[in-house]
């Protein structure tokens, strides 16, 4: 609600994690059609719950991205082909290899990577209250840095457009551009994580 009077957005995205888990994802989707704040909102899933998800899921989609890992069932497409035909929602689909790494070898003050970032452009994030101008300023502080959550975000709450133009167009690094490699990612082979205590431990090995 804070946004509506003052942004506009090509797509908002519903992503986790996995967002498919979240029990009021239907609800929320709905939020944000009335919302409307874009021209599609999509939901961006690895697909392996959609045989899972009931009526309300499919008759509130507008726009579903999958991102097909190994390991996926190929029957789900065409699971998703039949529930198109009945609710007339659009997909895309990418398919991954491999995955990037997101940290840099060597932390360092995140002047660069700021500068070059494109995802601070791009990839404008809102999660609990507050505003990020990428998912990693989001979520790296807090699970990856140990720091609180909202260190990098703006306050939704008591939001102008002079905030967040002057947050648009800031020029200071975040805490997470110091262990951040948007610009510079390298290719690695795909694993998956077996708890996330061990996605946790394996992400800060690599900072
Ligand atoms: S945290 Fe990463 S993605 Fe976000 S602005 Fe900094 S370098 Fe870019």
């Amino acid at each position: 609600m804070a946004l509506k009077p003052i942004a506009r957005f090509h797509s908002v995205q519903l992503l986790g994690g996995e967002p498919l888990l979240h029990k009021n994802l239907p609800a929320l989707m709905q939020i944000t059609k009335r919302l409307r704040l874009d021209s599609a909102t999509n939901i961006i899933t690895n697909g392996h719950l959609l045989p899972k998800m009931r009526d309300e899921f499919w008759e509130a989609l507008e726009y579903l991205q999958i991102s097909i890992y190994p390991g996926f069932d190929e029957t789900i497409l065409e699971l998703v082909e039949s529930k198109r035909s009945i609710y007339g929602f659009d997909v895309g689909t990418t398919r991954f290899s491999h995955f990037y790494s997101q940290f840099k070898k060597t932390p360092d003050e995140g002047v660069e990577s700021f500068r070059d970032c494109h995802w601070k452009k791009t990839c404008f994030t809102i999660h609990r209250g507050f505003a990020f101008l990428c998912s990693q300023s989001c979520f790296f502080p807090k699970a990856i840095m140990g720091l609180p959550a909202e260190t990098d975000g703006l306050p939704l709450a008591g939001l102008t457009e002079e905030k967040l133009l002057a947050f648009l167009n800031r020029t200071e690094p975040f805490e997470a551009c110091k262990i951040c490699c948007a610009n510079l990612m390298e290719p690695e082979p795909w694993r998956e994580a077996t708890s996330r205590k061990a996605w946790l431990e394996e992400s800060k090995a690599t900072v």
